[in-house]
């Protein structure tokens, strides 16, 4: 049957092509008690083979498209499958107890785990409960019957349906036969957004039950531009979905003949355009967007795709990589912000009531327990800017004192380095994310110390507005345009400006086309957004003159009390 759902549009392009749930299955099971021993050891035994199969492929098929590095984790998956102890405990249960097979290999994994996890002094066992828990449920799928999702073996063009995407399983689609991906929850700026929009692959997000209304191979048209999915649509429909993705195409082609040109507004006024990256492979769509910059280099990602803390050299590649593929343009590298919607799997964080205010990013790293992390991610960095043009920046300031903690941290971290004989660069600017409405609202103060301002409007707003960026039921209030938020930015360039500073956006806000023409008259310097941004963004400043632009800004911050109000002076200065 043909349903029409609304979700948010969340990364451009069109896509009609069949579902493939990424959802876990139900993996439960009754304990029952078994005369025939032998008969559940035989089905052990077949559901260990067909699990080995099946992780030698999906590792075959990372190494492919991930590298040796990324895939060996299966390696580790594989060897828990092996583990004498491991299967010969299962086996003794199964006889002893006389259990069915899952019942003893639920008994005997819990135990693993619960020793493992155990071992708080010793964090590469840690990591192997992780690994356990991976294992015994797909063995479980496989005593079920059930098939558990596995998208690194998709092998045709589908429509990917989740309730959410971390970024680890959204790194693991491969862009050729993932056409785009819709999902229950997530909006414009939720992770798996970012990481879609890096993908280049369409995305329409907190759609509510999706997962529910859908089932595998039922044909999905989806519009990552305006929101629309049709679960079975008829001809007319899927027609009206590809002409829509035929156009969009031809617009983009059109945005491209821009990629070699200057940023210039119609009266000749020059901004900075850049891109916010997640990983060193992103440079690639940096470059090829024609970017002049990256603006944020959102380090967590480093953190989330490893199974341990990356070490200093590991990090000190990953950041040369990076200032090296930018050939002397300019890389403004956040410190690593985890917390609030991003965990790591070999980190104990706290369960908190408000995650996204509470212990992340650079409480984090200020604290006894990141300080070591911290001080191995400053050397990295320091010892990385000597291959191209290196900005600094930390994530979630809120006093004046963190920033100067975290600098003189910095400073120490350099000064050590120095006296090692090491080089780095004279150059390295250090500034912060104005994430934090009392930052914002204090940036003259701030904006003596830094070198350079970067606003991050997703957490701004949902920080100002009290709304969770991640919340459907609020989303009516995360609103970018609004007077108030507009006087916050307002208020930072200005404070930046009166001590010869600058100030950037990293935040969603800088790459979207309403905000583009009020920001460029309030004289924010860099904007940067996804790289597929970037040219849609360079031909709308090429078409606006930045005077008319500065009054429409001043109109929208004294004359404006709601977002109705400033839409309709954007549309009457943009006509
Ligand atoms: C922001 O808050 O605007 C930002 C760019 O950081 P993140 O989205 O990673 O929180
Ligand atoms: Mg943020």
């Amino acid at each position: 049957m043909t349903e029409k759902l609304k979700g948010i549009a969340a990364s451009a392009g069109v896509a009609v092509a069949k579902a493939y749930l990424l959802v876990q299955p139900d993996l439960s099971f009754e304990t029952k008690t078994v005369e025939n021993s032998d008969n559940e050891e035989t089905r052990l035994d077949a559901a260990l083979t067909a699990s080995t199969d099946e992780l030698s492929l999906i590792k075959e098929k990372a190494e492919a498209s991930l590298g040796a590095d990324a895939a060996s984790v299966f390696d580790a998956h594989m060897m828990v499958l092996s583990d004498p102890d491991f299967v010969s405990q299962i086996k003794d249960t199964i006889k002893s107890k006389k259990e069915n097979a899952e019942a003893a290999l639920k008994e005997v994994a819990d135990s693993f785990i619960t020793i493992f996890e155990g071992m708080t002094d010793n964090p590469y066992m840690q990591e192997r409960a992780a690994d356990i828990k991976d294992v015994t449920k797909r063995v479980m799928a496989n005593l079920l019957g059930v098939k558990l999702p596995s998208p690194a073996l998709i092998n045709e063009e589908v429509i990917i349906v989740a309730d959410d995407l971390t970024p680890s399983e959204t790194a693991q689609l491969d862009k050729k036969y993932v056409k785009a991906f819709v999902t229950n929850i997530g909006g414009k700026t939720s992770h798996s957004a970012i990481m879609a929009n890096t993908l280049e692959i369409p995305a329409v997000l907190g759609l509510g039950n999706i997962t529910e209304l859908v089932k595998n191979g039922d044909l999905i048209a989806a519009s990552g531009l305006t929101g629309e999915v049709v679960i079975n649509p008829d001809e007319a429909t899927q027609a009206e979905f590809k002409a829509a993705g035929e156009a969009y195409a031809k617009q983009k082609a059109e945005w491209a003949q821009l990629k070699n040109a200057e940023t210039l507004t119609a009266d000749g006024k020059h901004f900075e355009l850049a891109a916010n990256i997640g990983t060193p492979k992103d440079v690639e769509g940096v470059n090829d967007n024609g970017s002049e910059a990256i603006g944020l280099y959102r380090t967590e990602f480093l953190y989330m795709d490893s199974d341990h803390f990356p070490t200093e050299d590991e990090q000190y590649e990953a950041y040369k990589a990076v200032l090296e593929g930018m050939n002397g343009k300019p890389v403004v590298v956040r410190t690593m912000d985890i917390g609030g919607d991003k965990k790591l799997p070999y980190f104990q964080m706290p369960e908190e009531m408000n995650p996204f205010l509470g212990w992340r990013a650079l409480r984090i790293s200020l604290s006894e327990g990141g300080d070591a992390m911290f001080r191995t991610q400053l050397r990295a960095l320091l010892r990385a800017s000597v291959h191209g043009r290196l900005r600094i920046m930390f994530p979630m300031v809120a006093l004046v004192s963190e920033f100067r903690k975290a600098k003189a941290i910095y400073d120490e971290e350099k000064a050590n380095l120095i006296s090692e004989g090491t080089a780095i660069a004279d150059n390295i600017e250090v500034g912060i994310m104005v994430e934090i409405p009392a930052a914002a609202v204090l940036a003259d103060q701030f904006a003596k110390e830094v070198d350079f301002f970067s606003i991050g409007t997703n957490d701004l707003i949902q920080y100002t507005m009290a709304a969770d960026r991640m919340n459907e039921k609020v989303s009516y209030l995360y609103q970018p345009y609004n007077p108030s938020i507009l006087r916050l930015i307002d208020n930072v360039i200005k404070a930046a400006h009166a001590e010869g500073k600058w100030t950037g956006m990293c935040g969603a806000m800088a790459g979207d086309q309403t905000a583009v023409p009020l920001l460029m008259g309030m004289g924010l310097d860099e904007f940067s957004m996804s790289a597929t941004s970037v040219l849609q963004t360079r031909a709308l400043m090429k078409r606006l003159d930045s005077k008319k632009m500065e009054e429409l800004a001043h109109k929208a911050l004294t004359e404006t009390s709601t977002v109705e109000e400033v839409l309709t002076l954007v549309d009457e200065y943009t006509k």
